[in-house]
């Protein structure tokens, strides 16, 4: 299902005029990976060049939805497009170009995958910070997506390391925006308005970043805290610090167990996680650490061994990503990084008013934090009640809740986003100008309806 209905001998005959039958595909095998909350595209296209992409958006004429795809990591997050014809992979446009060494800045084909520029940036011992490596995701999913960086104390949010990019729009035609160097704007950032714009604004093709040294070392302390008031105390004592940690995470005592599990951190008896990480030079990193395990150790705090690296798993679990199966509903919540203590509260007590299992984790810096959870069969009044009451209870101190996963019906009877204040308008304003016939992820940018 695809939304109306689609005129499948005219859809095959335009994508092939413009990629041939080699950059097309309408079997099912092929299609179903595609799908987003059940709705499967009638094609999946491979443009190889950014040239070809937006003649192939000019050619569809805003015939069809039209969802751009990169990794597929972060898709599911936000409404099912009104119309879906076509899946659009960036898999072929993944080629680095320009990589000035010197000046620490890449430009690279939007499906680049981070692997690729981990393995290339390595080599001159330079990265892209975005935290930890991770593989298959791309460097367009990541700049559409815009989920946050967890390193961002060090190395500032993704809206700073993002210079530029360049766009395939929905009438065809290929715009530049920002560009190579830190300063490039005059009036209106766009490259900014793109991130976080899920493939709705227009068809990332290429994008160029600041890059940064890699440290000689990264290091995490583990500390097991007796309360999560105690573990949100200890995070802001070390962001008063003169301490300059790269990421705080906290985890209340079920996903401190998961993580345990993960990263073999031995029985925490039902404690918090703090976890503080520090990258840098060798004997700076070191100095900096054992002064936080002085801090956790006067928080009521016991620090684990220190570690110098974070399992794949562990550190996808704290970017949102479980390792099995995922329970029905995820939520990510806003704060305050001061009220994050309260926040897990508010989790708890809202989990147990509606009859829900969860665990949660936070991105102490980013005042950001997730929240997995379930109700026996996925009840779906159980799953919209937790979300109303958490809204509720973050709304006085403006924290917000976004549904990141949820089961169709509860996703289809619910705001996914919230209240979106005054940017709701701002999107509607831009989607009208950029895709005024409404081709691109339609009914996926927050707060523009589905058809207008
Ligand atoms: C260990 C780990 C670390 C992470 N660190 C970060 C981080 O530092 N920062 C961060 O933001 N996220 C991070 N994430 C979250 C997530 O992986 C990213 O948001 C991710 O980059 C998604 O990439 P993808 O290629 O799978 O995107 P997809 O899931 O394919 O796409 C995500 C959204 O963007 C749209 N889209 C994809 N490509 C394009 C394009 N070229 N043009 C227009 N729209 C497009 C899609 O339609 C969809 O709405 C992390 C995840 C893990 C597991």
């Amino acid at each position: 299902m695809s939304g109306r209905p689609v005129d499948a001998a005219a859809l095959k005959s335009v994508l092939e005029g413009v990629l041939g039958p080699e950059g097309c595909r309408f079997d099912p095998a092929a299609r179903e990976p595609f799908a987003l909350d059940g709705r499967v595209p009638e094609a999946v296209v491979y443009p190889p060049t950014p040239e070809r992409a937006a003649e192939l958006l000019r050619a569809c004429g805003g015939a069809w939805g039209i969802v751009p795809w990169g990794g597929g990591h972060r898709a599911e997050i936000g409404p099912p497009p009104t119309r879906y014809g076509v899946a659009l992979s960036l898999a072929r446009i993944a080629e680095i170009g320009e990589y000035d060494t010197e000046s620490l800045t890449l430009s690279a084909g939007a499906g680049t995958t981070l692997f690729d520029v981990d393995q290339r940036t390595r080599a001159h011992n330079q990265m892209l910070a975005v935290g930890w490596p991770w593989e298959r995701h791309t460097l367009g999913g990541l700049a559409a997506g815009n989920r946050g960086t967890p390193k961002r104390l060090a190395y500032g949010a993704l809206r700073d390391q993002l210079l530029g990019i360049k766009v395939a729009l929905a009438d065809g035609s290929l715009t530049r925006f920002g560009g190579k160097v830190l300063k490039n704007v005059a009036g209106y950032d766009m490259t900014k308005f793109f991130l976080g714009s899920r493939g709705a604004l227009g068809v990332i093709v290429e994008t160029t970043w600041k890059l940064f040294s890699r440290p000689d070392h990264e290091v995490y302390l583990w500390a097991a805290m007796p309360s999560v008031d105690a573990a949100a105390r200890l995070a802001a004592d070390l962001l008063r610090s003169p301490l300059l940690p790269a990421c705080v995470f906290l985890l209340e005592p079920k996903a401190a167990q998961r993580l345990a599990g993960l990263e073999r951190l031995g029985d925490l008896a039902g404690r918090p996680l703090a976890l503080v990480g520090f990258d840098g030079r060798a004997a700076a990193t070191r100095r900096q650490t054992a002064d936080a395990e002085a801090l956790a150790g006067k928080a009521g705090g016991e620090a684990l061994p220190v570690r110098e690296e974070i399992g794949q798993q562990a550190a996808g679990y704290l970017m949102g990503e479980l390792p099995s199966e995922e329970p029905a509903l995820r939520l990510r919540l806003g704060t305050l990084p001061s009220f994050s203590g309260k926040a897990f509260g508010a989790v708890r007590s809202a989990l147990d008013d509606h009859g829900c299992t969860g665990e949660a984790v936070a991105d102490y810096a980013a005042g950001r934090l997730t929240l997995w959870a379930d109700a026996a069969e996925s009840a779906p009044e159980a799953l919209r009640g937790l979300t109303e009451t958490l809204r509720k209870r973050l709304a006085p101190v403006d924290g917000f809740v976004e549904v990141e996963r949820a089961p169709p019906e509860v996703k289809a009877s619910l705001s996914l986003w919230g209240d979106l204040g005054g940017s709701a308008k701002l999107n509607r304003v831009f989607k009208e100008k950029l895709d005024p016939q409404n081709a691109l992820a339609p009914g996926r940018l927050p707060g523009v309806p589905g058809e207008f």
